[in-house]
């Protein structure tokens, strides 16, 4: 029979192979596809099968929602990477750290007090969906109210607060600690990218509350799985009711896949997985670090040489997004002047930024990354003729 190819967006044709000049370098999403070739490299060794009679039953034979092998493996995965604590701690499961983040919301939020809602805050430029999310659900016991800078020098810090921080960051890459101080203060922690492949590991985390997902560990966001590393029983308790009530717990084949694939990623202490993703992830900001230096009109944004205790060596930066910054007065859109050049990323104004900032998606697979570079490399030789 005919094979009829589904291509890339930037190749047509019979084959393919065409190469279409016109199309755009995406690098809006953050989908971790990058990851791709080490799975399929593992394609055997990380494949799951559930015969139709498996798993049907609502609860674990223990009537937990929850795997206690799945749980046993996700503090394994800590303890080979040292970036977070786990003795002594709860473990929940979310459809991903979006749910746990609103479930962490909830949780530390001061109910019956419609009068003083908690406060939520995150340091800009931060993840959107800290602010759509909680302005969505639209409860009495929260709102959102921007960046941590409102309650400075102590004015502004009446009430109690509910601080989302995030590190390394979406979308700078910084790693962050907590601003606001005190026992009205409480923190989320979302360390959905603080595993090797984006950042040097300076410390074992051991904060309050920690929210880490399956998306940017592996590259399965499609899984749909998060966890959260919770302190405080009370807090544990409220987050388990969220889940039983919103979705009573996460899928069952979820969890088996996600023990399998896993099992993989701790392979020889993990050294195989995080290899591939830092030296992906390495090249890829060496290579665009390179293109910008050639520039004035365009900066991105410098990180920080660390220490990492998971390679025990000194590492570089390698974040997840380019958070470019156009510097030219008349560039106010930087959004727009990228899109002249066929490049599409995400509006700095989104994250509570300024509109001449825009971030890059950096973890897409090869090619769109390959695009993107080349996009930005006709870009900054275009600013180098005309000087
Ligand atoms: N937090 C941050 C900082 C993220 O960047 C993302 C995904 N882009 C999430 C949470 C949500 O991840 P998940 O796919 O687990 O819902």
């Amino acid at each position: 029979g005919k094979h009829v190819c589904e291509c890339n967006a930037c190749y047509g044709g019979p084959h393919c192979s065409v190469f279409l000049p016109e199309c755009i370098a995406d690098a809006d999403s953050g989908d971790p596809m990058f990851l791709e070739p080490f799975w399929l490299k593992h394609a055997a060794s990380s494949t799951i099968v559930v015969p139709g009679w498996h798993r049907m039953s609502y609860e674990f034979n223990d009537d937990s929602l929850i795997s206690k092998e799945l749980d046993a493996q996700i503090r394994k995965l800590h303890a080979v990477t040292g970036n977070a604590v786990t003795d002594g701690r709860f473990i929940i499961f979310g459809v991903g750290a979006t749910q746990l983040l609103h479930a962490a919301v909830h949780a530390l939020s001061t109910t019956n007090h419609p009068s003083s809602p908690s406060r939520v805050v995150a340091s800009t430029p931060y993840y959107p969906i800290y602010k759509e999310q909680t302005e969505f659900f639209n409860s009495e016991d929260y709102k959102f109210e921007g960046d941590t800078s409102l309650c400075n020098n102590n004015s502004g810090c009446q009430g109690n607060f509910i601080e989302l921080v995030t590190s390394p960051n979406n979308p700078d890459g910084q790693l962050k600690k907590a601003v606001l101080q005190g026992p009205s203060a409480k923190t989320i922690h979302d360390f959905a990218y603080y595993w090797p492949h984006y950042t040097p590991i300076p410390a074992l985390a051991d904060e309050n509350l920690m929210i880490f997902t399956l998306s940017k560990l592996t590259g399965h966001g499609g899984s749909r799985f998060g966890w959260a590393i919770i302190k405080d029983e009370a807090v544990h308790q409220r987050m388990l009711t969220y889940m039983n009530l919103s979705t009573y717990g996460v899928a069952r084949e979820t969890q088996l896949r996600v023990l399998k694939l896993l099992k993989v990623a701790v392979e020889n202490e993990g050294k195989e997985m995080f290899n591939f993703g830092y030296q992906t992830m390495r090249n890829r900001w060496r290579k665009l670090s390179k293109t910008m230096s050639l520039s004035k009109r365009f900066s991105i944004q410098e990180l920080e040489t660390q220490f990492c205790s998971f390679s025990e060596e000194v590492r570089g930066a390698t974040p997840a997004y380019a958070w470019l910054k156009c510097e030219r007065e008349e560039d106010k859109d930087c959004n727009a002047v990228l899109h002249s050049v066929n490049i599409t990323g995400r509006h700095g104004s989104l994250f509570g930024a300024e509109s001449r900032f825009v971030r890059l998606s950096l973890v897409k697979s090869d090619d769109d990354f390959d695009l993107l570079l080349k996009r930005m490399g006709t870009l900054v030789s275009q600013e180098n003729n005309n000087d």
